[in-house]
């Protein structure tokens, strides 16, 4: 069976439902995380799992074991919080033996235990530190450990890396990343940022409103939204509304309220979506331009650049359209001169780089 499961789920706060019938299945040492923007109710998930709260309907497992009866301290879950909360007059040793202390434990058991939990995350050397000599990373490190003591099955992380900044976090992600495979556990992270449910998870969960929108791998939810909150919430995307006008098993022909006529043809395996008003889906780093027309005059379109934004590895722009849609198109940095704003373009992509939804 799976490591974790919910089964139609719902809590119901005063007067505000935060979790509307949750359904989810982690497997054993899987990274699996919860992504969805604030107030959708991610945390009360986490929280309902780590029984910090009670589910007003619907059922937890956890190791195949129902959680309805089990309260927090004895289940074989543990959670870190968001910027480590370590306790900042007491060494990397006291910090992880707190927990222990307060369960009362053998000083031999405690001594055991934190010992091998500072091992696990590899950490023995600074046991004597406090937090204020740590970096960031060892920081981390002793937050996981704090849990380890506890010898869960499951970690729980709710927005782990939220408080830091950017550079900080890409190295806390690979951090994490490596402290996962290491250990072996499943991991439940929960976080607004899409890029890093992208980069860490195995499989992610979109939330929006208590639900859960879409679940799949990080491909799965970036190349294969399922519906335009998930296209737009992972990441950029150009989206258009329009009407079917045509189509077959192959291909439909989709035409937008400014007259753009797209073409979508489903990938391998996918079914095309043919429903009478649709969304069309082009991420930016799918489009690309020229400055004489392309051989193709499938999705193709004259326009003007209005925005270059240089970013160093890639190229940013705004390209507006005849027809007065802009597009924002993302290409890798090659062309040595970037060329000036206004000057005219084509802007084209390949009906398989879009979408239909
Ligand atoms: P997220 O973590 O995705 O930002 P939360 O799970 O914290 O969202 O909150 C979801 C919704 O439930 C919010 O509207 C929030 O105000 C509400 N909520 C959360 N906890 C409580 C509580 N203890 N009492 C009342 N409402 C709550
Ligand atoms: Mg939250």
């Amino acid at each position: 069976h799976f490591d974790v499961e919910l089964r139609k789920v719902f809590k119901v706060f005063k007067g505000e439902t935060a979790v509307r019938g949750i359904d989810l299945n982690i497997h054993r040492g899987e990274f699996f995380s919860i992504l969805g923007p604030s107030g959708c109710g991610k945390t009360t998930t986490l929280r309902l799992v780590a029984g910090f709260e009670t589910p007003s309907a619907g059922e937890i497992l956890i190791q195949g074991q129902s959680m309805n009866q089990i309260p927090a301290y004895r289940r074989p879950v543990n959670t870190v919080f968001q910027s480590y909360a370590l306790f900042n007059h007491l060494t990397v040793w006291e910090n992880i033996a707190f927990g222990l202390r307060l369960k009362k434990l053998k000083a031999l058991e405690i001594e055991e235990r934190v010992k091998q939990s500072l091992k696990q995350v590899k950490m023995e050397v600074y046991a004597n530190r406090f937090p204020a000599q740590l970096s960031g990373g060892q920081q981390q490190r002793v937050a996981l450990a704090r849990a380890l003591v506890n010898r869960p099955a499951v970690i729980l992380l709710d927005e782990p890396l939220g408080a830091l900044d950017f550079k900080l976090r890409q190295e806390m992600q690979v951090e994490l990343s490596n402290l996962h495979q290491d250990l072996g556990l499943t991991f439940i992270m929960v976080t607004h940022d899409q890029e890093e449910a992208l980069s860490l998870s195995q499989r992610i969960a979109v939330m929006r409103g208590g639900k859960i929108e879409q679940i799949g791998t990080p491909t799965e939810i970036y190349e294969h939204p399922h519906t335009p909150f998930v296209a737009n919430f992972i990441g950029d995307t150009n989206s258009f509304k329009g009407r079917l006008e045509s189509g077959d098993v192959n291909s439909i022909e989709i035409v937008t309220a400014n007259g753009l006529k797209i073409v979508v043809e489903p990938n391998p395996g996918e079914e095309i979506i043919r429903s009478q008003e649709a969304v069309v889906i082009v991420r930016p780093e799918k489009i690309r331009l020229s400055l004489t027309p392309p051989e193709s005059k499938i999705n193709c379109f004259e326009g003007r650049l209005r925005n270059i934004m240089y970013l160093g590895t890639h190229v940013h722009f705004i390209v507006e359209l005849l027809s007065g849609d802009r597009l924002t198109v993302m290409l890798p940095n090659t062309a040595s001169k970037l060329p000036d704003p206004h000057t005219p373009v084509y802007a084209f992509w390949k009906p398989i780089d879009c979408l239909a939804l």
